[in-house]
């Protein structure tokens, strides 16, 4: 068992996994210190596009996850200095094929003919999924968590977990990818992600392409600004952004909202979603520590986020009591 001369918890990365799970905790009444390699702005969930959508993670757990997220961020959507919006939209199918499942659970779920669907699309179905800004969403989670005293720590790489225990012999791992050389997870690869942020020539609805593919194409408007995605490339870990693959997905892009075609950009974002075949969200007693696991979250960290901080924050709740 944990030894509890050090009481408290350190949450170990600052990305969406390790806010969310900090501040879960700390309003359950559990001290906690959050450390990290890099600061929130810097993560991968920074470069998120990003909208609520299971999407690139396999675990029989996903659906749970994600419907407590969708209510937990439709609750923040009522806060301007979120980043978070509540958005209707278009989830659509070049082929005839059947809604996934956690399709019918969302808030005004609708099936549409290819009549109300852009030009190429035979199948789809509309409804609303909140979209988060995530520049602004981490700052107000950073933002809430130092309100409640806890500040993100800046203590460099950490190379193995054991380095945490003079803080706490409660250690939540938020590492994201960062779990494959820590932990160590050979489990664990890398899907790269890029995508392009453009002015937004008045788009007020979301569009996401179905089923997943490595070029899927997707549309976020996020205020003032457009989110145009994607690509989905296994196992590619470069980070630098590639113009001949940022022209293919504004191209892909504009054939099915053609305004943004000429809008002016702004900025080219790449990033490596965390996948491994499952999700790790469990505790392991070390005996002399405990580490509560919760990385490996693909292309839905933001999608899942409250409703794995809530069960990491239940698993940390066993050990101490
Ligand atoms: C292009 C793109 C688009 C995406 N779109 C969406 C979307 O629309 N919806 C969605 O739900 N998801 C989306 N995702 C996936 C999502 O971004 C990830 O699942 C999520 O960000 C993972 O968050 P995390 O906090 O677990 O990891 P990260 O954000 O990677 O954070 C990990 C943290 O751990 C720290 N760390 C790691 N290793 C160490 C170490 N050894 N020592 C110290 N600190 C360490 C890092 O510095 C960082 O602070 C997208 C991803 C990409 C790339």
């Amino acid at each position: 068992m944990a030894d509890n001369s050090r009481p408290g918890v350190v949450v170990l990365g600052a990305g969406v996994s390790g806010l969310t799970t900090a501040l879960c905790l700390v309003d359950a009444g559990i001290a906690v210190r959050l450390v990290s390699d890099r600061p929130p702005h810097d993560t991968t969930s920074a470069v998120a596009g990003a909208i609520w959508g299971p999407y690139a993670v396999n675990d029989d757990r996903v659906i749970d996850w994600s419907m407590r997220t969708w209510e937990r961020l439709r609750q923040l959507s009522g806060r301007s200095d979120s980043g978070v919006r509540l958005l209707s939209g278009v989830e659509a199918a070049t082929e005839e094929v059947t809604p996934p499942d956690w399709a019918h659970q969302v808030d005004g779920f609708l099936q549409v003919g290819p009549r109300g669907l852009p030009s190429g699309y035979v199948s789809g179905w509309r409804y609303r999924a909140p979209a988060v800004d995530m520049v602004t969403y981490l700052g107000f989670l950073t933002k809430c968590l130092a309100d409640r005293g806890v500040v993100v720590e800046m203590v460099g790489r950490v190379n193995r977990l054991d380095d945490l225990l003079p803080m706490s012999s409660m250690i939540v791992n938020c590492t994201g990818l960062g779990a494959r050389e820590l932990v160590p997870d050979t489990s664990l690869h890398g899907i790269r992600g890029q995508l392009l942020v453009v002015e937004n020539p008045g788009l007020r609805e979301f569009f996401s392409d179905y089923p997943e593919s490595s070029t899927p194409t997707y549309i976020v408007p996020q205020g003032d600004l457009v989110v145009l995605g994607g690509t989905f490339v296994e196992h590619a870990e470069l980070v630098d952004p590639d113009l001949h693959v940022a022209a293919e997905i504004r191209a892909r892009c504009a054939r099915v909202e053609p305004a943004v075609a000429d809008a002016p950009l702004r900025a080219i974002r790449v990033g490596l979603r965390p996948a491994r075949p499952r999700v790790r969200l469990e505790a392991v007693d070390l005996g002399e520590a405990v580490v509560i696991h919760n990385y490996g979250h693909g292309g839905s960290g933001i999608t899942m986020s409250w409703g794995c901080a809530e069960d990491a924050r239940g698993l940390v709740q066993q050990f101490l009591s």
